[in-house]
């Protein structure tokens, strides 16, 4: 069976607000991210998606993706809605109206590890119900901040109905499955990297060691 990828894109060119500490590890050009999309569209089994809700989510990938005729789910942070250097309601119109699924990314980019019942509420549940209320829609998929999740995570996913969750656990994907890992592309990435990390992942003693790490992670 051939092995499925999901691909995630942060913040593309200069940002236009002030990042977190470390994030800028995250954000590419837009001569890497137009040669890097056009690596990873090439591929066969390929899935992108966007974390963060930057203003480059509409203003640089949408008309990437367009002008090559590829999709994009976009995960969204409703605590950012409207603010400057992120998506407004308008945008996210925008990216539903293009065939662009929109997702939740919580409310407040917090890691969605260790969380009260009073946080996990509002980063799963509320954070959830104002990007559908925005985009006239529900929401049912949903991306982990910072890819950090545990088991008490993933369960009030589950209650809450959620029918994917993505995470950042840089090894290939099966299709259907309710936990999507993802390869986050870094700053210093080009086309060849993010294809070597790939690669990588797919040899057998590397992805016996992802898939235990990831079993560790995600039961802990
Ligand atoms: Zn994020």
């Amino acid at each position: 069976m051939p092995e499925y990828v999901n691909i995630l894109f942060h913040g593309i060119g200069e940002p236009k607000r002030e990042l977190e500490f470390g994030e800028d590890h995250y954000w590419i050009t837009e001569d890497t991210f137009e040669a890097i999309l056009n690596e990873v569209a090439s591929w066969p089994h390929v899935s992108l998606s966007f974390d963060d809700s930057n203003s480059s989510d509409v203003e640089i990938a949408l008309p990437a993706l367009l002008e090559r005729g590829l999709t994009a789910e976009f995960f969204v942070l409703a605590g950012r809605l409207g603010q400057r250097g992120s998506l407004g309601e308008a945008d996210l119109h925008d990216l539903v109206k293009n065939g662009m699924p929109v997702g939740n990314h919580g409310m407040w980019h917090h890691p969605w590890r260790g969380m009260s019942d009073a946080t996990t509420h509002e980063e799963l549940a509320e954070a959830r119900d104002r990007i559908a209320a925005a985009i006239g829609q529900p929401v049912t998929r949903a991306a982990c901040p910072l890819g950090r999740y545990d088991r008490t995570t993933l369960t009030a996913l589950r209650r809450l109905g959620y029918t994917a969750v993505f995470t950042s656990d840089r090894r290939p994907a099966k299709p259907g499955r309710w936990l999507q890992p993802r390869f986050s592309v870094y700053r210093h990435d080009t086309p060849e990297t993010v294809r070597a990390a790939v690669d990588r992942s797919r040899g057998i003693p590397s992805r016996l060691r992802n898939t235990a790490a990831g079993v560790v992670k995600r039961w802990r």
